[in-house]
């Protein structure tokens, strides 16, 4: 999720370290550490921003040719100078840096532990190192192997050991790792725009690859210990491109990314064989969850329309009345012990959300999160929780985190619905439904090209009203705010029964309208609202389902996404209409990462 840089050469290792680290830095860590090895290895950590690694480094002598670094973006305990990698083994023999998430790491703590392997941190990663230290007989390698046959999860990895010096050992499942190798000496990192200065050719690695690379020279094995050839791809983005994985922007590589992000948050949550979640961050506030009777939900932007979609999973199919508040407009008279109150927060640290927070406190009400970022002030302070695992998002448009929050609030709801009535089929459907999303988006992506035309063709209209009903009411809203955040147009999300009490008024040929018209329950009455429009001369996209043969006759501009999901469906609904946002954005040559007056996370109130 957030960067690994390694080098080994013949020159100093460390200001190519720390050079790395600051061509990752664009990723917003929150803490960061390096390990340089000769005779004796130097391992630095520091909490916050990279100067404090620096400054440290400073007051060292650090010398020798080969070292690995990260940064953090933490998933599995705080940002403290203690979690940031690496991590060692109790002898301090095996250094090793991680991004992603170690599923299955409480239960191989646990052994380790009785084993009499002492821990020094809350992360994840640190069993990892514990585990190459059992396995290690003099060759790092093998004993990274054997360690990753026993783990689950998702790994890039880079591991290095003073008793088998002159190689960094690298590993990757389900999360990005490159190597190169030239006369400069041997580079592995996460992000090629740590290396790309050095080296234009790089090997990406494939899951399950273990590389070895020994300065100029390396090779790449499987977890099954056999020798594997991989290409090397020639890298022609700059340094700058190269942060944006070789997108223009960093907002169309978080909406690109959303296979992985949303895969991540449910990644080893899901109970398919039992219908259900297991969702460890709130296992502590268990038993007070069965006898709630009401949540309340408070965030602002884009995760209040997240918030809107949880509000109908939650009443559909746990049972549980459910409010939505804005944060700025929340107030709690009277406390109800029986109320859940639930924060959702991408940066965790949005100030009309904390404030909130903070009431309900002050009163003694049970307080939940949802929240991106790990160790922030809103997961800090709330009772339980449960992180989006999205990965950083740069950009100030949330996409990733959007459809994050939904399927976070859907695991909830399987939770709680478990709890509850829901009986073991649904919860299977559920779970389904869930678990196919990686793959739907991915279909959704291949459309790019067919949304950014209507995009060109829409991109001068003044006005745009985004429509939608039931779950996808707050998918129009959170559409019409993609497009006023990067394109400075005017749009408003309406729900679809709602036109003929006020907004038909201002349809005409100028104003046209998205309609998010999908073949579900409510497809009956969203199509007679665009009758209406049509009628008045209004011009209609649609997102409709694969599949409707009807709607092409009806509509200007059809887009459809697959019909696959029902519950799920505003996972999917959003992503043509960030990609619209996106484009009308970038053809009226607005930057959409860094639309005007606005900031990424909003901590003024
Ligand atoms: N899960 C690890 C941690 O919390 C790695 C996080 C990362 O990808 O930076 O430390």
């Amino acid at each position: 999720m957030c960067g690994i840089v390694g080098y080994i050469g013949k020159k100093e290792a460390l200001p190519f370290l720390l050079e790395g680290l600051k061509k990752v830095e664009y990723r917003g860590y929150d803490s960061s550490g390096l390990v340089v090895l000769k005779e004796k290895a130097k391992c630095v950590k520091a909490a916050g921003k990279l100067e404090k690694l620096e400054e440290k480094t400073k007051k060292e002598t650090i010398k020798g040719n080969f070292g690995i670094g990260h940064s953090r973006w933490s998933t599995h305990g705080p940002p403290t100078t203690k979690n940031a990698h690496p991590h060692s083994d109790c002898k301090n023999n095996i250094f090793v840096v991680h991004n992603g998430i170690i599923e299955n790491y409480k239960e191989i703590k646990e052994e380790l532990e009785k084993k009499g392997h002492n821990f020094l941190s809350q992360t994840d990663t640190e069993v990892l190192s514990h585990l190459m230290e059992d396995f290690f007989q003099g060759n790092l390698e093998e004993a990274v192997i054997k360690a990753l046959g026993k783990v689950r999860g998702t790994y890039a990895l880079a591991a290095v050991a003073l008793q088998d010096p002159g190689k960094i050992v690298a590993g990757r499942m389900f999360s990005p790792l490159a190597i190169s190798v030239n006369k400069e000496g041997g580079f592995v990192t996460s992000d090629p725009a740590a290396i790309v200065s050095y080296s234009k050719k790089m090997i990406f690695l494939e899951d399950g690859d273990v590389a070895v690379i020994k300065g100029e020279d390396f090779f790449i094995k499987n977890l099954k210990n056999k020798l594997k050839e991989r290409e090397e791809t020639k890298i022609d983005w700059d340094t700058e491109e190269a942060q944006k994985g070789g997108e223009p922007y960093f907002m169309l590589k978080e909406i690109k990314e959303q296979p992985e992000s949303v895969a991540n948050s449910f990644r080893g949550r899901l109970i398919e064989e039992e219908g259900t979640a297991k969702l460890g961050g709130i296992e502590s506030v268990e038993k007070k969850l069965r006898k709630i009777e009401k949540i309340r939900i408070i965030s602002c932007g884009t995760s209040y329309y997240a918030g809107l979609i949880g509000k109908y999973m939650l009443e559909d199919y746990a049972g549980i009345p459910t409010e939505v508040d804005l944060g700025s407009e929340f107030y709690l008279p009277k406390i109800d012990k029986k109320t859940a109150f639930l924060f959702i927060s991408q940066s965790g640290e949005t100030a009309d959300t904390l404030s909130a927070l903070k009431e309900v406190k002050n009163k003694g009400g049970l307080s939940l999160g949802i929240v991106n970022a790990v160790g922030s002030s809103i997961a800090r302070e709330t009772d339980a929780g449960i992180y989006n695992h999205a990965g950083p998002e740069i950009g100030v448009a949330s996409t990733k985190a959007f459809t994050s929050q939904v399927v976070v609030l859907s695991l909830l709801t399987l939770f709680l619905g478990r709890q509850r009535d829901m009986d073991i089929d649904t919860g299977k459907k559920f779970a389904k439904e869930i678990k196919s999303l990686p793959f739907l988006i991915g279909k959704i992506l291949e459309n790019m090209e067919g949304v950014s035309k209507l995009a060109k063709k829409y991109k001068s209209y003044p006005n745009f009203l985004y429509l939608g009903r039931r779950y996808n009411y707050p998918v129009a809203m959170e559409g019409a705010l993609k497009l006023k955040e990067i394109s400075y147009i005017h749009a408003e999300g309406n729900a679809g029964g709602e036109i003929k009490h006020g907004p038909l008024a201002l349809i005409d040929k100028d104003f046209p309208v998205f309609a998010i018209c999908l073949s579900d329950g409510v497809y009956g009455k969203m199509i007679s609202g665009i009758h209406e429009i049509k009628a008045r001369g209004g011009k209609v996209i649609a997102l409709a389902t694969q599949g409707n043969k009807e709607i092409e006759k009806i509509a200007s501009d059809t887009i459809f996404i697959p019909k696959e999901v029902k519950i799920l469906s505003p996972v999917l609904a959003v992503i043509p209409l960030q990609i619209f946002a996106y484009y009308v954005a970038v053809f009226l040559k607005k930057d959409p990462d860094k639309p005007r007056n606005l900031a990424k996370s909003v901590t003024v109130e």
